[in-house]
This record gives structure tokens, C-alpha cells and sequence, in this order.
């Protein structure tokens, strides 16, 4: 797939370990919502993409742990 940045087709993907916090000091007392994604990265521009799993975005959505 040519990147969703500046349209190359020199991608490449990669396996991911991501953590996401919640922002802001209300999200030190949140727990990390923790992703594997396979990540597309752009080669030329170094814009990277991934999907979130439904139920971690779910997690996101309502801010309540899985
Ligand atoms: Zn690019």
C-alpha cells in the first residue's frame, strides 16, 4: 500500500510493541493500553501507521481498563 503521507510505495512493514497513555496528569492513574500492531512505515517520508484491535479501542474509547 503506498503511504498514506506523501503517496510513496517504498513501505515496508515492521512488527510493533506500543503503549499508550492517557493524556494529562489524569492519565497517570490510568493503565497503559498496551498494542502488537504491524506497522506500515514510509521509507522516504518516515510516516508510520498502524490499526488499534477492537478491543483496545475500545479500552480508549470509554477510558475504562479491558
Ligand atoms: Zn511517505
Amino acid at each position: 500500500m503506498p503511504c498514506n503521507s506523501c503517496r510513496s510505495i517504498n513501505t515496508r512493514t515492521f512488527g510493533g510493541e506500543i503503549g499508550m497513555h492517557f493524556p494529562g496528569l489524569k492519565g497517570l492513574d490510568r493503565p497503559i493500553v498496551f498494542v502488537f500492531p504491524k506497522i506500515q512505515v514510509c521509507l522516504d517520508c518516515s510516516f508510520a501507521g498502524f490499526q488499534i484491535p477492537e478491543s483496545e479501542l475500545q479500552v480508549l474509547r470509554q477510558d475504562v481498563p479491558a
